[in-house]
């Protein structure tokens, strides 16, 4: 029988959906999240998203076998409810409830974080499998930290092929581990978290403040000013402190790096060697990658929380 899976991929800035047949990718789609527009009409255009994403593909939702879902924020693993997130029309809603009831329908829907899912998707099928090439381990041998950069800063850690989630979803959390005591405020209360130094927005921010003007964060990386330079130089300097950190507490294999930010190739230069150089366990090499899926590794993850159906 063939099998199909829909990943959903929830983030600040766009929906994704993908239709997996027998665990491979049929057809991808994306609209903008406009959050703006707040819960009701977001949950009601993921629906029509849905729909018209099946129906691309020749499919109706009784086809499918079960969505997957990732989303911007701590999912709690007993109640499904985000506890927390930067996506604040998703706080304190249980996705999946709330999807099933628009869909009016009883199909499975299973919620996780969507850096955890970045985090598996890659480790099995991307980054994991350069790591194997290079050393033997296999993916479920591994331990692999998934770092976005994009809108916001999530992290997620695979210990031996398993997103590692924590008592209450909030397992590897980093964007939320302070970089700067007192520095900028965050949205979840404190000052100085690693989100605000390492996501896209805090980029514009420091370009803004330098010279007025206002340009995206990957823009800022193409610009060879003076402001431009000091940014980019801080930027990764701010990184390589944050990898560092994590290096103490998880002693991964290796990074990888997603989001918007990752695709630029300047904050890679020299990357490795200065994390290296200042790791605690002097001599380990983890490695840093660029993602490997590319900007669909959020729909795979979401549909491999239906493993099951996905081979
Ligand atoms: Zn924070």
């Amino acid at each position: 029988m063939e099998k199909t899976i829909l990943g959903l991929d929830i983030g600040g800035t766009k929906i994704e959906a993908a239709i997996f047949i027998n665990g491979r990718v049929s057809t991808r789609a994306r609209i903008p999240t406009k959050r703006e527009l707040g819960h009701q009409s977001v949950i009601e255009r993921i629906k029509d998203h849905i729909i018209k994403t099946l129906a691309s593909v020749g499919k109706t939702l009784n086809d499918c076998q079960g969505i997957g879902v990732g989303l911007p924020g701590t999912i709690d693993p007993l109640t499904s409810v985000m506890i927390n997130g930067n996506s604040e029309i998703f706080i304190n809603r249980n996705f999946s409830q709330d999807l099933k009831s628009i869909l009016n329908s009883n199909i499975e829907v299973r919620c996780a974080n969507d850096a955890n899912l970045f985090a598996l998707a890659e480790v099995h099928r991307g980054a994991g499998l350069k790591f194997q090439e290079e050393t033997g381990l296999s993916p479920s041998q591994q331990i692999g930290v998934g770092i976005i950069l994009g809108t916001g800063n999530g992290g997620g850690l695979i210990i031996n092929g398993e997103a590692y989630i924590g008592r209450h979803g909030g397992g590897a959390e980093v964007g939320h581990h302070v970089l700067y005591q007192n520095g900028r405020p965050c949205y979840c209360g404190r000052l100085g978290c690693a989100e605000q130094y390492l996501c896209g927005p805090s980029i514009e921010a420091s370009y803004k403040e330098q010279t007025g003007e206002s340009l995206m964060a990957t823009e800022v990386f193409k610009k060879s000013s003076e402001e431009a330079i000091t940014i980019q130089k801080q930027y990764q300097k701010d990184l390589i402190e944050f990898l560092t950190n994590l290096c103490t507490l998880f002693d991964p294999d290796y990074f990888v790096l997603g989001g918007g930010i990752s695709t630029i190739d300047k904050i890679y230069e020299g990357l490795e060697e200065k994390l290296w150089s200042q790791v605690f366990v002097k001599g380990t090499r983890p490695k840093v990658y660029q993602h490997q899926i590319g900007d669909s590794a959020g729909v795979l993850g979401a549909a491999m929380l239906f493993k099951e159906h996905m081979n």
